[in-house]
């Protein structure tokens, strides 16, 4: 019993604190207990550390620490790559050979499968191109998504790269690369998951869920055959009759005999919920139309609004002249911004002819339902938006729609004034409006 206890102890605080660790930081989470062991793992935790260092140690060591964490969670190495990839072939190597006499050919067939998927979409994810953005292919990209006026303004210069920041990118300062449609630098895969690897690294999650589930429950099969075939009176679920410790005994001889077996089956059957959430969690950002770079920008513009320095007013796709410097002048987004969000400082209502874009008066915004995500089309539009990267939404002009001369940029002009502060937004179901005129741009 104290094996079956002992690793259960150890498995489950370790995928607790992984989860904690991964999931506290998300806007989501960012107010509930998760949100707060996160606080107190990555920044109460650290804060009292540096007080005994400075203390105890003259503040020399925690630095020293910090450099060499640092340096393996966000430096551009594959540590954390080849810890992922040891996890799943030690856990593997520990589970096999015990199972594998005891399942059918279908699951022999099957779990080859399931085992060898992860290690194709690691690959993939880890060695496509996420879509670096450079002086050359900066056309393309601008062309690619339209400017929102809320998260994204034209003219705003990448200052490592010199060049304009594409709508929906971002630079990473770990791959010193502005990425197209950057969700976030994934450090299992030492790259960042941006517009061209978002579909694999999708694929990475989903079939990482599948195996740690199809593990656990063959795991616990197994297992829990092993019992019954001792213990005639025990079943997988606790019988009425059974008291709590005899069916943990009868999951603590099970594991007995094979301690591989029963610490992988462990294992899988805690991460397992954790994988497939971080799969869920990517699904709702396409189903909502966002990245994880720009619900962290939606979240801090809740936070204008909940301060009262969120204003917003109409923009005119009719009447605004677009700035060809940073602007495809027909892109292949079947939607154009119809507002324009701002935020002041103290608060105060910009003037209407203050020289911000847009027409009529300001607004103040209050809440996120209030403004338009541009970049949400509907569920299966954003999806064909991720897995196929090449998308035309309107389907005309052959190949990709891309004509070389539709933005003209590479100037290095910067823009007479400084581009407007971003605002948050929020998702709407609104596919019939706003589209540009012109039927049948879409495919579908
Ligand atoms: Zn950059
Ligand atoms: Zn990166």
């Amino acid at each position: 019993m104290v094996t079956f206890w002992t690793i259960a102890l150890i498995v489950l605080s370790i995928s607790f604190i992984v989860f904690v660790i991964f999931f506290g930081r998300l806007p989501a989470l960012r107010n509930t207990p998760i949100g707060l062991l996160h606080r107190l793992i990555t920044s109460s935790l650290p804060s009292l550390f540096q007080v005994l260092d400075s203390h105890l140690f003259s503040g020399r060591l925690i630095p020293r620490i910090s450099r060499s964490l640092n340096h393996i969670a966000y430096g551009r190495h594959p540590t954390i790559l080849i810890f992922f990839l040891l996890l799943l072939i030690v856990g593997q190597a520990l589970f096999l050979p015990s199972a594998w006499p005891s399942l059918s050919s279908f699951h022999k067939l099957f779990g080859v499968i399931a085992i060898l998927l992860p290690y194709l979409f690691i690959y993939l994810s880890a060695y496509t191109s996420p879509g670096l953005i450079t002086a050359e292919n900066l056309p393309y990209h601008l062309y690619l998504y339209p400017y929102d006026f809320t998260l994204f303004h034209p003219g705003q210069f990448c200052k490592t790269c010199r060049i304009p920041k594409p709508a929906r990118s971002k630079h990473c300062s770990v791959c010193g690369f502005c990425v197209s449609k950057m969700d976030h630098h994934c450090v299992f895969i030492n790259a960042c998951v941006g517009r061209e690897n978002q579909h694999y690294f999708l694929l990475l999650l989903l079939s990482t869920a599948a195996l740690t589930a199809y593990g656990a429950c063959l795991g616990i099969s197994i297992l829990g055959a092993r019992s019954m075939d001792k213990f005639p009176t025990w079943s997988r679920l606790k019988p009425s009759g059974m008291s709590w410790e005899s069916w943990f005994s009868g999951w603590g001889y099970a594991v007995h005999t094979s301690v591989g077996l029963g610490s992988v089956t462990m294992l899988t059957a805690l991460t397992s919920p954790m994988v497939w959430s971080l799969f869920f969690y990517q699904v709702y950002l396409i189903y909502v139309g966002t990245t994880t770079n720009e619900s962290m920008k939606w979240s801090d513009w809740k936070v204008e609004m909940d301060d009262d320095c969120a204003f917003i007013r109409p923009l005119s796709p009719a009447t605004r002249q677009k700035d060809r410097r940073f602007e495809s002048l027909d892109g292949r987004w079947p939607l154009e911004p119809v507002q324009i969000m701002v935020r002041t400082d103290d608060g105060t209502m910009p003037a209407p002819n203050s020289g911000i874009p847009g027409n009529g008066d300001w607004r103040r915004v209050k809440r996120l339902a209030d403004v338009e995500n541009l970049y949400d089309l509907g569920f299966w539009d954003n999806l064909c938006d991720v897995f196929l990267p090449g998308f035309e939404f309107g389907g005309e002009g052959g190949d990709d729609g891309w004509e070389d001369d539709d933005v003209e940029v590479g100037n290095g002009n910067r823009p007479a004034k400084p581009v407007m502060p971003s605002i948050p937004a929020t998702r709407r179901r609104r596919r019939n409006k706003r589209r540009k005129s012109g039927a049948g741009r879409r495919r579908d």
